[in-house]
């Protein structure tokens, strides 16, 4: 597993603030990457000092084999750090072709289509960016971090200030340029649920630590409970006595899977008659918690 991201006691100082802590990091190549935290736990001055905007205050960091600021590393990554701003008289096609020029490239319309295609825009391409809703303007900035055909993308909360649909597509998006076009994707999110849904892996950080790094599934399979619908409800808490909650109409058994069959069998034994049965994991949100110790706010769980 080679690492496109690899940090080793990266420290940033502002102050008395230390808005990095001694931060170790191994992202490896391929698939999607979260990395979580709180606000002020320190992912805008990670990518910052990964994209050589900032210098780190002691330790190191290496990008696609470089180090940070290297010109060949560089060109193989690209970015988007805040909402981008494009002059509102331009169309989504001039302000690319415009920027694939500022990079350097030859002006190519049909690269250019192809850029706008990818990212949902194509409808949109000879609109001016002044009616574009947030959601557009992300993706336009997503097409601009593809121009240099990067094989890692950084995006800083690529789903902020989004309506659930915008949230959707953009999810799609960012799925699809890791299954499909093969591209290391790392995003930084505080949206938990959405960052379940789309990574594969994530790094929880607090006051520019690491408290826990791992997969998705890894990290939300401890804690796994069976949510059985059953009837009569009182029967079925009886047979599981300490380990049943009612959660609702449903009661849920905090048993390991292998407790499963004799369970199901006991309850049936008794005249229990079970309509569902199906596993709930512990969600991100929970992990988040316990190593955070910071509750989200309703509006950043959608
Ligand atoms: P996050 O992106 O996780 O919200 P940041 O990296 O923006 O966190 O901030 C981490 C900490 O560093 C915060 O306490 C923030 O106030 C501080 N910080 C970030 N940038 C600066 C700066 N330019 N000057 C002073 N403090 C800063």
């Amino acid at each position: 597993m080679s690492a496109v991201i690899e940090t080793r006691d990266l420290t940033k100082t502002y102050g008395a603030v230390r808005a990095l802590d001694g931060l170790s990091l191994s992202i490896p190549r391929g698939g999607v990457y979260g990395v979580l935290g709180p606000n002020g736990a320190g992912k805008s001055t990670l990518f910052r000092t990964l994209l050589g905007l900032i210098r780190p205050t002691s330790g190191a960091a290496m990008v696609m084999g470089g180090h940070v600021g290297d010109v060949a590393a560089t060109r193989r990554m690209g970015s988007m750090i805040e909402t981008p701003r494009f002059p509102p008289y331009m169309t989504a096609r001039q302000v690319l072709t415009w920027l694939s020029i500022a990079h350097g490239q030859k002006a190519d319309a049909a690269r250019v289509s192809r850029w706008l295609e990818r990212v949902g825009l194509a409808d949109a391409a000879d609109r001016k960016v002044r009616g574009f809703s947030v959601g557009m303007m992300q993706r336009l900035g997503v097409a601009i971090a593809l121009i240099t055909e990067p094989e890692l993308i950084i995006l800083d909360e690529p789903t902020s200030g989004m309506d659930p649909p915008g949230i959707q597509e953009m999810r799609a998006l960012i799925r699809s340029l890791a299954d499909t076009d093969g591209l290391t994707v790392v995003l930084a999110s505080h949206q938990l649920l959405e960052v379940q849904r789309v990574c594969d892996r994530v790094a929880i950080l607090n006051k520019g630590r690491l408290v826990r790094e791992g997969a998705v599934s890894e990290l939300t399979s401890t804690g796994e409970r069976l949510r059985l619908n059953v009837s009569p409800l009182a029967t079925a808490m009886g047979v599981l006595g300490e380990k049943g909650t009612l959660e609702g109409d449903a009661v849920v058994a905090a048993i390991k899977r292998p407790e499963a069959p004799a369970l199901i069998r006991a309850l049936v034994e008794k005249g229990v008659e079970i309509t569902e049965a199906r596993w709930i994991g512990a969600d991100l949100e929970s992990v988040f918690m316990t190593e955070t110790g910071v509750v989200q706010t309703p509006e950043a769980v959608i």
